[in-house]
């Protein structure tokens, strides 16, 4: 089923991001690097190589537009940056909470597998820097306070994103559902038309049920409903896998069908009509439609222009008696 919404992915704010963190990140880290007195000689060139690496990693997202497996990858170098820094630093203060910015940001933007490498690396990065670095004395509180928390942050981080993909996906099928029948609606179906009329063959098929106010006031709404849901699934069943059947307001529906010409379309509305002549309801519960009919010609169409060509078919078979067919005249030459 089509969809009009962003999924997953949301590239330009996820680089958007990306590019703040890898920048601002360089430059708190050179800054720290250059004001803490105490820092050792050592450490002091540590947090600056890693501040000009942060800065690098940046220059590499900026450099790949489009990609995003180079953020990810520069996300995962920067927890190994940081892993440096917490392995040398005789100040580390509050460094290993820098660990949430490209890890947030793997779990919010990238997939469970990366958050995951993202998770084990920072792991063992931690890990060592805990053992190594020769001016920890609280080596099992730094370990453990960095793991769980950063640990924490970024699995509750990839819940509510997974949770938030879930909910845009449900709102997106609500959005181009119609509730009565179960088909695309009108919103749902018009970026399918686009899709398929790029796709060069195609015929829209309209398709209006007869004197359904009539239907309505003798059945009452409840029965006049369950007579649309009977049509969609009419035309469900009469329509193939690639072609889309849409309710598109009121007694309605448009079908779209693929690599149709004219005379498969008419042969699709044939089958339309006996399917629903041959149901087996009470006489006075049975429907019958009238059918407009366009096909987009070798010379090209717009989706609206088909709509309207099928539309005025529509009204031609209306006016002609009903329950029938007309196919929309084909355009002249040069329209
Ligand atoms: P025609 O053959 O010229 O199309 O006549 P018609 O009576 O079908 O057309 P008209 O436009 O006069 O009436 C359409 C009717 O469709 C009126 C409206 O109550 C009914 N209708 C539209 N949406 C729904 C719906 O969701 N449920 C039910 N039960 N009826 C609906
Ligand atoms: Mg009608
Ligand atoms: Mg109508």
């Amino acid at each position: 089923m089509g969809s009009r919404f962003p999924e997953r992915d949301d590239p330009l704010l996820e680089r958007r991001v990306a590019l703040a963190l890898f920048f601002v990140g360089s430059v708190v880290c050179g800054v720290g690097g250059l004001l803490k007195p105490d820092l050792t000689d050592g450490a002091r060139t540590v947090q600056l190589a890693a501040s000009g690496g942060l800065a690098l990693l940046g220059v590499l997202v900026l450099a790949t537009p489009g990609r995003r497996t180079p953020i990810h990858g520069a996300a995962l170098t920067s927890v190994a940056l940081l892993g440096l820094m917490l392995a040398t630093s005789n100040a580390l203060g509050p460094t290993a909470f820098f660990l949430l910015w490209p890890l947030v940001h793997l779990a919010y933007f990238s997939t469970r597998a990366r958050t995951a490498a993202g998770l084990v690396l920072m792991v063992a990065v931690t890990g060592v820097a805990s053992a190594v670095n020769p001016f920890e004395v609280n080596r099992a509180d730094l370990f453990v306070g960095t793991v769980v928390s950063v640990g924490l942050m970024v699995v509750l981080v990839r819940l509510m994103s997974e949770r938030e993909l879930i909910l845009r996906r449900a709102l997106a099928d609500a959005a181009n559902t119609d509730a009565l029948t179960g088909l695309l609606n009108r919103r749902g179906i018009e970026p399918e038309l686009e899709r398929l009329l790029a796709g060069g063959r195609l015929s829209i098929v309209m398709v209006d049920l007869d004197h359904f106010k009539r239907y309505n006031d003798r059945h009452g709404h409840l029965v006049g409903d369950e007579a649309l849901r009977r049509v969609a699934g009419v035309l469900t069943a009469a329509a193939g896998p690639d072609d889309r059947v849409a309710r598109f307001g009121g007694e309605e529906f448009t079908v779209a069908l693929t690599g149709s010409d004219g005379h498969g379309a008419r042969a699709y509305a044939g089958r339309v009509m006996d399917a629903l002549r041959a149901e087996d309801v009470a006489e006075d519960l049975r429907l019958t439609v009238s059918v407009g009919v366009a096909t987009l010609g070798a010379d090209g169409a717009s989706v609206d222009a088909l709509l309207r060509r099928a539309d005025a078919a529509l009204y031609h078979a209306k006016a002609t008696g009903r329950d029938r067919v007309a196919s929309a005249t084909p355009l002249p030459h040069a329209a």
